[in-house]
């Protein structure tokens, strides 16, 4: 504490390097599950996509902007998610290692902790980590960049699971079979397989699968019942309403210029 007398190993602080964010710019942090590759298989995801995990990441990247400041935006996929905070935020002085380390903490605590919501009675084997880093991008159109770059990764991986899944599980190919039989081919090679093998349109898949996850904070009008007594008066039930911020989640495309036009309070000038 600043009362305390300085003792003489106080030089070692000095050894701290800067790692403050540079000023004006927009700050990611993304984190990815450590082996979850393995994680999915002792945990027995549903392949391609377990509905269960995808919604406790989600949960998760929630308690995160509802706990932290300034998270404008996050995105989220498999077994990633993006938080982006605002470029004129100066949480923890714009740290590096602060901002990085308390959303990954914050969100690997929260994984653990809501576990038993999404998988009910089915155990947490072990604790699960999650990798962090940190980006900053300048521009608005860096920033719409990065995240249509984390949404198209979403889509190309997501059209080869789905691909590769339905070969093995209704196709009766082995793994390494699908695997071969799509190595080489292009986006429209897989949707066909999809529509004349197993009768799949694609685009009729799950938007959660095909576009992940944002989540946003907005305004939403609460009807809430309170109960009033005026004097002289018999105590009543009244509907207040309220307007407050909350987070909501969209499967939406961020590619195209639309979701930017209907949200314009995110990106700042
Ligand atoms: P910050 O978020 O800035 O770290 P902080 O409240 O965590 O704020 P610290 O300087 O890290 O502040 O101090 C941790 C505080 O936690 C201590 O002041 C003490 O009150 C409390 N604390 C931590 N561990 C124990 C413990 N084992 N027993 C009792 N109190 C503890
Ligand atoms: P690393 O530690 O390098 O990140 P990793 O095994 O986590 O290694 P990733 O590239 O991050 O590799 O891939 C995550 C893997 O987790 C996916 O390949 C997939 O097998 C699995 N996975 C994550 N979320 C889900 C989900 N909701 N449903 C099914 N599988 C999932
Ligand atoms: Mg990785
Ligand atoms: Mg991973
Ligand atoms: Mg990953
Ligand atoms: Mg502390």
């Amino acid at each position: 504490g600043s009362t305390m007398a300085k003792s003489k190993f106080e030089y070692v602080r000095n050894f701290e390097t800067d790692d403050t964010c540079l000023r004006n710019c927009y700050i990611v942090v993304r984190l990815d599950g450590r082996n979850f590759h393995r994680f999915a298989e002792q945990h027995s995801f549903a392949k391609p996509n377990d509905e269960r995990a995808l919604g406790l990441m989600t949960h998760s990247a929630r308690t995160v902007m509802e706990e932290l400041e300034d998270i404008m935006i996050a995105y989220g996929q498999s077994d990633e998610y993006s938080f982006v905070f605002k470029r004129s935020s100066n949480w923890f002085k714009r740290r590096a290692s602060k901002l990085v380390t308390h959303v990954a903490s914050q969100f690997s605590s929260s994984y653990v902790f809501h576990w038993r919501d999404y998988f009910g009675e089915q155990p947490l084997l072990y604790p699960p980590g999650f990798d962090g880093r940190v980006v900053l991008y300048p521009s608005n159109q860096n920033l719409k960049d990065y995240l249509s770059w984390r949404q198209a990764d979403c889509h190309i991986n997501n059209l080869y699971n789905t691909a590769f899944w339905n070969l093995v599980q209704k196709g009766g190919l082995s793994t390494s079979q699908a695997e071969e039989k799509l190595k080489g081919t292009v986006a429209a090679d897989k949707n066909e397989i999809l529509f004349s093998e197993f009768n799949v349109n694609y685009n009729n898949e799950p938007s959660l699968y095909r576009k992940g996850t944002v989540l946003i904070w907005e305004k939403v009008n609460e009807t809430t019942m309170k109960q009033v007594r005026l004097p002289n008066e018999e105590e009543k039930e009244v509907t207040v309403m309220r307007s407050r911020s909350k987070v909501t989640a969209h499967h939406c495309d961020v590619i195209g210029e639309q979701f930017w036009q209907q949200h314009p309070e995110i990106l700042e000038s």
